[in-house]
Parts: structure tokens; C-alpha cells; sequence
């Protein structure tokens, strides 16, 4: 099945103005144009994905995510920093849904206005107008100025006049929550048209039904990453699983926290917090706990992956690392003298059990991402030390 939208690497940074400062020192700066005026935000961080022809893609997330941002790079309305977007065949990117609706127009004036505006010749227009207000439903408003217009029949008359287009690739920013249920199936009807004509769909919203009524497939983006892709409802879980009560903390936890994973940080070599590393470089990934129960000999672990697959995921049991006693509340940490992959992205996990890993305490499942770089144009993921043998 051919590809329609391929994003390679794709970076979006934003640079926002730092709040005020109104020191003497802030004003000179400010004068002066110095460079940390200005705060970078990762709206999208190496994002790599591929869309096929005719699949329905859903994007979910908290606020702030880079969904919107997402969208926008895939339609060409903004570029991205760094990376590739390719897209194949035209583009509809419904994103303000109803913004060029003219109000001092009818609906039948704003039809014919928009047709043309598409370059579509009146005669085609003509044709699909029936279809159009029919499907609006504002057949007895249709001769009204829109400015006389409620905000759910606007947005009727905007989508029905979306169905003048016949856009390859269509991307949907939150709109469809507007209008009546009613309204709301016909649109999804005509979109799952267009999908089985092969058209192809990325759909963000924050209905997690319709995400896995809909989609096929979906992706959930975090902090500008993508932390989940797949099976639209697998993606959805996924998302309601995770602890979404503060967009910093976003991750699955469970376990009866007798000993709590209290910070969990990774460090360069100097001691400094970071997440991005060279192959071969030292990470310390250093867990701070509290031992509130009194747990006698845990178990501390970690887990690195890539996507979905295990890495690594050493334990101080089978590394017989634990001290004899452990303190009520302290910190664990794991040196890595020399990374020994290079992938990009991986996620880390945290978890402390029992000396036998029977009994769960505490787990943070990829609670962080990290990047790694081989700093080459082509790279093995492992750095393995290894020797080639004749006999
Ligand atoms: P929401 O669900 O709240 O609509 P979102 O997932 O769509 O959020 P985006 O709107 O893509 O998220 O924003 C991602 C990040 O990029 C946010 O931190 C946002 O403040 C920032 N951002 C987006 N657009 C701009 C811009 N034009 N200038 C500066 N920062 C921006």
C-alpha cells in the first residue's frame, strides 16, 4: 500500500520572548537584543511516522502536546525546523472550521463564493448544490444572511461546503465537537467515504470514542514525542491509563508503593540532568526513593526501550548490588560508563519489587525519554565488543 504522508526526523521549535525582566540588567539585555531574550519551546521532537493511502489516523494528547503543531507542519502551513515532511496529492486541512464564512452573505451567496474561491468552475457548483444544502440541513435558512446564523449551523454550512473538494489528504483539527449529534454521524459517514475512496484522514481530537470508533490507527504525542502508536484503541488505553493529572507527570505507575520511587533523573558525566547523549559517552540514571514500609532487601530495576521493544533491563538482584542495609530515603544510581546503542529515542522505566520480583512496589513505566547519537551517517543500534574467530 503506498504511502501518503511520510515525516522524517521532523523538529518544531518555537522561540516565545522570555517574561519581563525588569532588573536593570533585563532592560540592557532586552536592548541589546542578546540571545536568551528568547525561550525555545519543542512544540515536536524527532517525530518519524508513516501514513498509508486511505488510512484514518488519530492524534490524542494532553494540551500542549503539539497536536495542532503536528497538523500544521503535514498541511505546509508552517515549516519545520529541522527533518522532512512529504505528503502525496492534495491537502484539506479542516483547522478553523467556519472562519471564512462571509456573514453579511447568505448561505447560497457563501457557497457559490467558496466554490469559485476553490477555483471550481459555477457549473459544477450548480450541480453539487442540492447535495450540499441537503446535507447542511439548512435548506429552509439557505437564503438567510449567515451573520442570522447560530454557531452549530455555521459550522454546518462550513463542513457541507468542504464536500465541493475532493482533497487526497485530510486533516481535521477538534471541529467536528460543534453541531448537533445528528450532524456529527453525517460528518464521520462522509469522512469514512472518503477513507474507503482511498482519501486519507489524520483526525485530532480529545474524544477518545470517536478516536476508536473512527480511527484505524492512532498515535498519542507528549511533550512534542510520540509516547504511544498503533491500534486506535490500544493507543486510547494507553492514554487513559497514564497518570494525566499534570502534563509533567504522564506515565503508567502502579504497585503498592510500600518503597516510592520519589525522583528519577539521568545525568551526564559531570553530574548534570540531560537527555540527550553520544554513543559512548557516561549516563548515570540515578533514582531517588522512599522506603515508607520498612521493605527489607528490594529490588531495583530498570528497563530501556525502543518503541515497544525491550532493550535492556538489568536489576540489582542479578547484579547483587543492594547494600546491606538501605537507608529510609536516598538515592540508587546506575552508571553506564559507555552507552552502547544509538537509536534516537528510547524510554526508560523504573521499579523497585521484592528481592524475588514476586511482589510489585512501585513501577514507572517510560516515565522518561532520552535521545542517543552515534554521531555517524550510518550506525549499528548496539555497539557490541565482539571478536571474529577462523578455525
Ligand atoms: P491543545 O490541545 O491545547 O490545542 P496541542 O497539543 O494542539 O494543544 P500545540 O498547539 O501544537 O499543542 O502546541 C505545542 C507547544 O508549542 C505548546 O507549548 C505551545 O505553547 C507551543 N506553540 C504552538 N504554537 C506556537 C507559536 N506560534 N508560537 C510559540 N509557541 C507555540
Amino acid at each position: 500500500m503506498s504511502i501518503a504522508i511520510t515525516l522524517k526526523k521532523v523538529h518544531k521549535n518555537f522561540k516565545i520572548k522570555r517574561e519581563d525582566d525588569k532588573s536593570l540588567f533585563g532592560s540592557l539585555r532586552d536592548s541589546l537584543y542578546l540571545k536568551n531574550c528568547y525561550e525555545k519551546i519543542h512544540a515536536l521532537k524527532s517525530i518519524d511516522l508513516e501514513v498509508k493511502k486511505g488510512e484514518i489516523l488519530g492524534v490524542i494528547g494532553p494540551n500542549g502536546a503539539g497536536k495542532t503543531t503536528f497538523l500544521q507542519i503535514i498541511a505546509g502551513i508552517m515549516r519545520c525546523t529541522k527533518g522532512k515532511v512529504l505528503t502525496k496529492g492534495s491537502i484539506l486541512p479542516i483547522i478553523e472550521l467556519g472562519s471564512d464564512i462571509n456573514p453579511e452573505l447568505t448561505g447560497k451567496e457563501n457557497i457559490f463564493l467558496s466554490g469559485v474561491v476553490m477555483g471550481l468552475p459555477r457549473r459544477f457548483i450548480k450541480r453539487k448544490y442540492k447535495e450540499l444544502v441537503d446535507f447542511s440541513g439548512l435548506k429552509k435558512f439557505i437564503n438567510v444572511k449567515t451573520k442570522n446564523y447560530s454557531s452549530g449551523m455555521r459550522m454546518r454550512l462550513a463542513f457541507s461546503i468542504l464536500l465541493l473538494s475532493n482533497p487526497d489528504i485530510i486533516l481535521i483539527d477538534e471541529v467536528l465537537g460543534v453541531g448537533d449529534i445528528r450532524f456529527q454521524k453525517k460528518c464521520f459517514e462522509k469522512l469514512k467515504k472518503w477513507s474507503n475512496e482511498k482519501k486519507t484522514i489524520v483526525f485530532v481530537s480529545q474524544d477518545m470514542t470517536s478516536i476508536k470508533k473512527f480511527c484505524d490507527k492512532a498515535i498519542f504525542l507528549n511533550k512534542g514525542s510520540i509516547v504511544g502508536y498503533g491500534n486506535s484503541s490500544m493507543v486510547v488505553k494507553k492514554y487513559l491509563m497514564m497518570n494525566v493529572s499534570s502534563e509533567k507527570d504522564l506515565y503508567y505507575e502502579w504497585g503498592s508503593k510500600d518503597i516510592e520511587i520519589t525522583s528519577v533523573k539521568l545525568l551526564g558525566s559531570k553530574g548534570e540532568e540531560k537527555d540527550s547523549f553520544k554513543q559512548g559517552e557516561k549516563m548515570i540514571i540515578e533514582i531517588g526513593y522512599d522506603n515508607k514500609n520498612n521493605v527489607k532487601n528490594p529490588m531495583f530495576g530498570i528497563a530501556i526501550h525502543a518503541d515497544d521493544m525491550l532493550v535492556w533491563g538489568p536489576n540489582t538482584t542479578s547484579s547483587r548490588a543492594l547494600p546491606k542495609s538501605l537507608k529510609k530515603k536516598g538515592t540508587i544510581s546506575l552508571v553506564i560508563d559507555n552507552i552502547p546503542f544509538s537509536s534516537g529515542k528510547l524510554f526508560l522505566t523504573v521499579a523497585i519489587h521484592d528481592y524475588s520480583g514476586k511482589e510489585l512496589y512501585h513501577r514507572k513505566e517510560k516515565l522518561l525519554f532520552f535521545f542517543v547519537d552515534h554521531g555517524l551517517k550510518k550506525s549499528n543500534f548496539l555497539n557490541l565488543k565482539y571478536n571474529w574467530v577462523f578455525r
